[in-house]
């Protein structure tokens, strides 16, 4: 079991389902050739695969081209089902930052055979968690920017609001296909910037001095 704890608060959340939207941003579905959608691309992560700000991500065996995805990333905190847009908005309770390593060379084979992008997403340390902060304290303000540094070098830097699918539109939208549980969370897709990474890399991901994330590639 892994868990998220919120800061300033005493209120820690078992990681139910890790639910995540692709192609949220505009200009990073055009950056990877692919049309945006006019419904959010949803697919799964493991809770097997999060580690947390300060820990190593491992280059796999069977890739040499794993990429870096920037996210905002929503926690749920009740249960819920059909929701409709003020119930997704109140059911997210707390957000962070997060990256969602992903293997480019395996996920573009898989793309072509039309096979699922499971075995390009889900490997071992591959979703890495920052802190996160409370959303009744702290509000999302989507005029934030979300940024990451490779090596003190800014690779992905772009405005929440550019996001096509807004928090609680991908809520509302999740949640009329699955059930969402206190504890699940929801990774709202990476803005332009994506490339790979090579071992010995230092990762710092930003969002709006608030949030920090660290780690190293290996
Ligand atoms: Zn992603």
């Amino acid at each position: 079991m892994k868990s998220i704890k919120i800061h300033n608060t005493n209120q820690e959340f078992t990681i139910g389902k890790i639910v995540c939207v692709g192609r949220n941003y505009a200009e990073h579905a055009s950056e990877l050739g692919n049309e945006v959608p006019d419904k959010p691309v949803v697919f799964l992560k493991t809770v097997s695969s999060v580690i947390y700000s300060g820990g190593t991500i491992i280059y796999p065996s069977y890739s040499n081209d794993m990429h870096h995805e920037t996210e905002l990333v929503l926690l749920i905190g009740e249960s819920l089902k059909n929701a409709d847009i003020i119930t997704a908005e109140r059911s997210i309770i707390a957000y962070g930052i997060g990256l969602d390593m992903t293997l480019r060379d395996v996920q573009s084979e898989l793309k072509k055979k039309g096979h699922p992008w499971t075995i390009a997403k889900c490997f071992d340390t591959s979703t890495v968690l920052s802190d996160f902060l409370y959303k009744f304290e702290h509000p999302l303000n989507l005029d934030e920017f979300i940024l990451l540094k490779i090596n003190n070098e800014v690779r992905q830097k772009d405005q929440l609001n550019k996001m096509l699918f807004k928090p609680a539109e991908i809520v509302q939208y999740i949640s009329s296909l699955m059930t969402l549980e206190k504890g699940d969370l929801i990774f709202t897709g990476t803005p332009k910037g994506v490339g790979k990474v090579v071992s010995g890399d230092k990762l710092e991901a930003v969002l709006d001095d608030i949030l920090k994330l660290e780690c190293i590639v290996r």
